[in-house]
């Protein structure tokens, strides 16, 4: 664009005044307060001035501006936080909530929050209570535990634990496990930001138990594991086994006897959380929260949206004495449960005390365990809807073979037999139905997309109502084609 054209475009951008005075602008007005709108109308000239200072050829009128404003100011008022719905096949899906909650949990949500609760009253003593007590007895019933107490989320469990125990100390962890957990929660820096000094020993792939040995020393606070969660490293590896690393804090723990040297913790951040073994996890070794006590760690914490299946939660398990000095903590404080969330967890928890209620109850726990041939079942269902409602000369529909993933940093070697109805475009394409599916539906639809085909996996949509949704935005993707052709 020349000097004189852009200088003219400048020139031509309205006043504030001019598009308050637009009726459509006037209609905002109605429904937003004024000084909002007043804020979007320069907002709007502003992003048009730097436009067309950037080159674009434009000229601006009051229209145009109007228009702008209204698009802002309705992303204002339509929130960005909604629901979708997963055909993906990742079942803990990280950027899609992770877990779904039970109906129970879900009704236990609305109960605490349409009303006041015994959030903080004990009814028992009559008397003011803990928010912390609620669920310790159940955690305790589920895993064996002798105490427990959950905050907000699993980095916050791990943060709290290693500013409690650790800072100012050595805490030893093995290279192979000094991991990055998708959302960048990475093992060194919160290390960092715990005040803990970390000693890392062994190699990527090999850690051996005098590793451990040799940099073990009078400053040494705990021996920290981590579970590798998303990673997986297969071939020529070794790590050490908490039952190890038990017998040599023990030992040492008997020679600072009466030293007046603080006693060395195993603690491992477990990540994924299983509280129940599933069939799902095959001969692939998931340890359960119950397994990593029973070999002895002092203390474990792991995540309420993985495994567990319910609400986000960061839980810590272990000795009595231990989890006592937790609840001292200031951090205790900062990390607390909401109670909506408390609530959320208290309900999925007490569906455990039934394992096979728990799996037919739990969405993540039902996802992971409906059997193949239940899910052929449901996808062939879809087929035919979609076979009834969609014209083959738009689009094929077949099943096909696929494997669905726990996601959410679980069990990444757990390929989980899955069959995908498989959707051939004859008309439009996977990746622009797809834009459809997530930029203009008012409930996006997340599927995959492999070779230009768009794939469903039924595994991870919950029930017919959204494979009804699924197969009429299908319908409507196609009838939109058709009406564009007629038109244009
Ligand atoms: C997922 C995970 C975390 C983080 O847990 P959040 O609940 O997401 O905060 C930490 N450590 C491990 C090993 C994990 O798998």
């Amino acid at each position: 664009m020349d000097k004189t054209s852009k200088h003219e475009s400048l020139r031509a951008l309205p006043q504030v005044e001019e598009v308050l005075n637009d009726s459509g602008v006037q209609d905002l007005v109605s429904s937003l307060p004024r000084s909002i709108v007043v804020d979007y109308v320069r907002l709007a000239i502003e992003r048009t001035r730097q436009a067309i200072l950037a080159g674009q050829a434009l000229s601006p009128n009051v229209k145009m501006i109007a228009a702008e404003t209204s698009r802002l100011a309705t992303m204002l008022q339509t929130p960005s936080l909604k629901k979708v719905i997963n055909a993906s096949g990742v079942i803990i899906h990280t950027n899609l909530g992770r877990s779904v909650l039970a109906p129970e949990a879900v009704e236990a949500v609305t109960q605490v929050a349409s009303g006041y609760s015994t959030l903080e009253y004990d009814t028992e003593n009559m008397s003011r209570g803990s928010r912390h007590d609620h669920c310790e007895s159940l955690l305790c019933a589920l895993t064996k535990a002798e105490a427990a107490i959950a905050v907000n989320n699993n980095a916050a469990a791990v943060m709290m634990v290693l500013s409690e125990f650790a800072a100012g100390h050595e805490a030893i962890v093995s290279r192979g496990e000094l991991v990055e957990i998708g959302g960048s929660f990475r093992v060194p820096d919160i290390m960092k930001q715990s005040n803990a000094t970390m000693i890392e020993v062994g190699t990527t792939n090999k850690t051996h138990l005098s590793d451990y040995q040799d940099l073990l020393s009078a400053d040494t606070a705990m021996f920290l594991k981590v579970h590798p969660s998303n990673y997986r490293m297969i071939g020529f590896t070794e790590s050490v086994e908490i039952k190890e690393l038990r017998k040599l804090a023990d030992e040492e723990n008997a020679r600072r006897k009466d030293t007046g040297t603080p006693e060395i913790l195993v603690y491992e951040d477990q990540g994924s959380g299983a509280l129940i073994r599933l069939a799902c996890f095959g001969e692939y070794h998931e340890p359960t929260v119950s397994d990593s006590l029973e070999q002895g760690a002092d203390l474990i914490s792991f995540s309420g949206d993985k495994l567990l299946g319910g609400p986000q939660a960061g839980i810590i398990v272990g000795k009595k004495e231990y989890i006592d000095r937790l609840k001292k903590n200031p951090l205790a404080r900062a990390l607390r449960l909401d109670k909506m969330t408390l609530a959320a967890l208290l309900a999925t928890l007490q569906l455990y005390l039934d394992e096979k209620e728990a799996e037919k109850k739990i969405p993540t726990l039902r996802m992971l365990s409906a059997s193949a041939e239940q899910v052929e079942q449901e996808a062939a269902q879809m087929k035919q809807k979609l076979d009834d409602a969609i014209s083959s000369h738009d689009a094929t529909f077949t099943l096909s073979r696929e494997i669905a993933r726990a996601g959410g940093g679980a069990l990444p070697m757990c390929d989980i037999d899955s069959t995908v109805v498989c959707v051939e475009f004859h008309k439009g394409s996977a990746q622009k139905c797809e834009e459809y599916f997530i930029r203009r539906r008012s409930t996006p639809i997340i599927a995959r997309i492999k070779q230009d085909r768009m794939l469903f996996d039924v595994r991870t949509v919950l029930g017919v109502e959204e494979i009804d949704e699924i197969v009429a935005a299908l319908a409507e993707y196609f009838s939109g084609i058709a009406s564009a052709e007629s038109a244009g």
